[in-house]
């Protein structure tokens, strides 16, 4: 499978995929997550239903506020999967099976060693929107990270003749992470200097990079202030922007390098992920982020309803034959106004599940002073309200950091006023902070609104 990952034919990409997601569900999620084990009890679901991609999606989608709704980041420990020696040699699958309980009864120590590297949480990253929390992983876990590292860096075009100069914070990332991991799996020399522009000058003098890796938030002014420092940048071939960019800062990072004879492609991690999605040469922007479908589902659900749909919605993640924070069914905040694309990339001709479109963590707002007010909370709190006869969040401002305002328009049933205070309360209770303004309209002033649709009923204006 290893060499086959993004040359499968449709139907048997479909029956890898029905195949991780039982293992998944029913040998590691269900039996050793505390949280899913609770959740299916509360659901009278049984795990044995949940045999393949289409009974995943029935699973409603859960996020972080899901979890730890106060959250507390140590609520997250719940997703974590632990298992027990006894239960490893219940759920353990084919060869490692066998071989456990081989180990179990001749040599206990050997058994132990083998339980641990396959499920106990050793290394972690930071992720999260509304709140930062460590997502676990183990040592077998790293080995897939490592496995999407190389194929990422294949993905992009990359080869171990390449060496890579990365402006990405040196930090517990999936990104840091993930970027580490790529280079060392390809056999590519990198440096990572950290994200201070006179430590990326100063290592880009001591070894010459062919690929540049830069925060796509900031890439316009970073690659601006390298160049502008005097880089040696004379074998520079591309330019990663790390984190889904958006086309004003694509075209920030493209007005910084006229002139140069690279490439801008973009890598990325939804927020909980632990590998990095990459564009390939040939498709660019357009053609998408290539996933790895033997590690990662990739599906849509409506962020107001959280039903799925098969075009424009937050992505969902379900990570497969990963251990450590179970994520099924995760929430990312991230939206795609597209649908996950099955076709073959027309660039690279790869047959892998691409995302299109993408705005990272959309539905996420942070205030300057760092706290988060999340739209999916809001859009929740809006619809469970009987008064209402229709409503519109508009997040305003300036789009590059998502800051700025956020009005909620909205149509009572009765009286104005007393729909405001309520709704205002309902969304202190479930968002913990307040939108800006709530404006009350008549309902036909409600569906003129206009703007960039981030869902059904939050709009974005410039
Ligand atoms: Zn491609």
């Amino acid at each position: 499978m290893a060499s086959s990952w993004d040359t499968l034919s449709a139907p048997r990409l479909a029956k890898l995929q029905d195949d991780l997601v039982r293992d998944q569900v029913q040998h590691v999620v269900h039996p050793f997550s505390p949280y899913w084990k609770e959740r299916f009890t509360e659901l009278g679901k049984d795990p044995a239903t949940v045999d393949g991609v289409t009974a995943v999606a029935t699973l409603p989608a859960v996020g972080e506020r899901d979890v730890s709704p106060n959250g507390d980041p140590a609520g997250m420990a719940t997703l974590v999967v632990r298992a027990t020696e006894s239960g490893f040699a219940l759920h353990a699958q084919g060869p490692t099976l066998r071989r456990a309980l081989r180990l179990r009864l001749t040599r206990p120590e050997d058994y132990r060693q083998l339980v641990e590297h396959d499920t106990k949480p050793t290394s972690y990253v930071w992720s999260g929107l509304g709140f930062r929390y460590p997502v676990a992983s183990t040592r077998a876990d790293l080995d897939v990270v490592a496995r999407a590292g190389a194929r990422l860096w294949a993905v992009l075009g990359l080869t171990a003749d390449d060496a890579l100069l990365s402006a990405v914070p040196v930090a517990s990332t999936t990104e840091h992470v993930g970027l580490y991991f790529a280079a060392m799996a390809a056999g590519a020399p990198a440096l990572f200097p950290g994200a201070a522009v006179a430590d990326v000058v100063a290592a880009a003098r001591l070894a010459s990079p062919t690929v540049l890796a830069v925060p796509a938030a900031s890439a316009g002014a970073v690659l601006a202030e390298v160049l502008e420092a005097g880089a040696s940048l004379d074998r520079l071939r591309k330019v990663l922007l790390v984190g889904a960019p958006s086309e004003d800062e694509r075209a920030a990072a493209a007005a910084a390098l006229v002139g140069h004879d690279v490439v801008v492609l973009a890598v990325h991690a939804p927020s909980g992920a632990r590998v990095l999605w990459g564009e390939c040469p040939d498709g660019g922007a357009g053609a998408g982020f290539h996933t790895y479908p033997d590690i990662d589902l990739v599906q849509l659900v409506d962020p107001e309803t959280v039903e799925p749909v098969a075009e424009g919605g937050e992505l969902v993640l379900t990570q497969l034959g990963l251990r450590g924070t179970a994520l099924l069914r995760w929430r990312t905040g991230d939206v795609s106004g597209s649908r996950i694309d099955p076709a073959q990339c027309p660039g690279c001709r790869r047959t892998v599940p691409r995302v299109r479109q993408l705005r990272r963590g959309a539905l996420v707002l942070h205030s300057d002073d760092g706290r988060a007010l999340d739209l999916r909370a809001v859009a929740g709190a809006l619809s469970g309200r009987t008064d209402l006869a229709d409503w519109r969040v508009l997040v305003g401002g300036r789009s590059r950091d998502g800051r700025g305002q956020v009005l909620v328009h909205f149509a009572a049933n009765g009286d104005p006023g007393e729909a405001a205070v309520g709704a205002a309360a309902d969304i202190r209770t479930l968002a913990g902070l307040l939108p800006t303004q709530l404006v009350a309209v008549g309902s036909e002033d409600v569906a003129l609104l206009d703007g960039e649709r981030l869902t059904r009923r939050i709009l974005r204006r410039h």
